[in-house]
């Protein structure tokens, strides 16, 4: 029997990359798993045919429709928030209604989701949003805004925490590094820039980020809770 037999999980942003991991390591564990995406509709079928997870289109920029989502999947033992974009470029140059965007995308959803997850959800639940180095260090000019939006999460599990601990409900904030994603690839153009601030000169895999994932949401993490969790290759350090 898998460590999450029987429990229900909702996974925002699961058609891809670090969400899809997370997704494959979860119903392998034996989870019910449904999961969000928005455009991968051909990556979402096959992933959910692959693993017997359930795919659901739910625009994580659209606030009322990720509140829907949430309050229709029931009582959920883990949430994670894992849907998040960037946007490069210079600031001054960029648009205005992009940016806000990202910021639904990337801060209102998690706020918004983790909030109505934690009507619903039974005691000892798990919140898990998807921050990024980024939020503790900028390296690079052209960011700003995606930085902007994951130190919010700090301030979001750290503020939550406190509402759900009463509950045995934890919110942690996992921390990537450069991962091998369609967002990332290993093999593009800031691969030597990245690699240069690292003490392990490699981009990760997303399953790595998806056991970090899995032990949070575990019953051995149930005192750990508004925290940061960075894994990065020493990105930040
Ligand atoms: P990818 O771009 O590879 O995948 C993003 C996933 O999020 C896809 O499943 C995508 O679904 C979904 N998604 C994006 N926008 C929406 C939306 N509006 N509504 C619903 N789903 C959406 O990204 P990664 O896997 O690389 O990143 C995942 C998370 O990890 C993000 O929050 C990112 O900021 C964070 N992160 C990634 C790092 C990296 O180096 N890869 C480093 C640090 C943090 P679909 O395609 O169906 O729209």
């Amino acid at each position: 029997m898998g460590a999450f037999h029987g429990k229900t999980i909702l996974v925002l942003g699961g058609s891809r990359g670090i969400g899809a991991a997370i997704v494959r390591r979860f119903a392998a564990d034996g989870a019910r798993v449904t999961f969000t995406y928005a455009g991968s509709h051909d990556a979402a079928q096959a992933l959910a045919a692959e693993t017997g997870s359930t795919a659901v289109v739910t625009d994580s920029a659209d606030r009322d429709a990720v509140i829907a989502r949430v309050r229709e999947t029931g009582p959920i033992d883990v949430l994670v928030v894992n849907s998040g974009i960037a946007i490069f470029g210079d600031a001054l140059d960029q648009d205005p209604d992009a940016i806000d965007r990202l910021l639904r995308i990337n801060v209102h959803t998690p706020y918004h989701a983790s909030v109505e997850a934690a009507r619903q959800m039974p005691e000892g639940g798990r919140i898990i949003v998807m921050g990024s180095v980024n939020g503790d260090r900028m390296p690079v000019p052209g960011m700003a805004s995606y930085a902007l939006s994951k130190s919010a999460l700090q301030g979001l599990a750290r503020g939550l925490a406190r509402d759900f601990g009463p509950r045995g409900i934890t919110i942690n904030v996992v921390q990537p590094g450069p991962i091998d994603t369609d967002a990332n690839p290993a093999d593009g153009p800031m691969r030597e820039l990245m690699h240069s601030f690292m003490a392990i000169k490699r981009h990760g895999r997303a399953e790595e980020v998806a056991g970090m994932v899995a032990w949070l949401a575990g019953p051995e993490a149930g005192f750990v809770t508004g925290a940061m969790h960075t894994i990065d290759g020493a990105f930040g350090a």
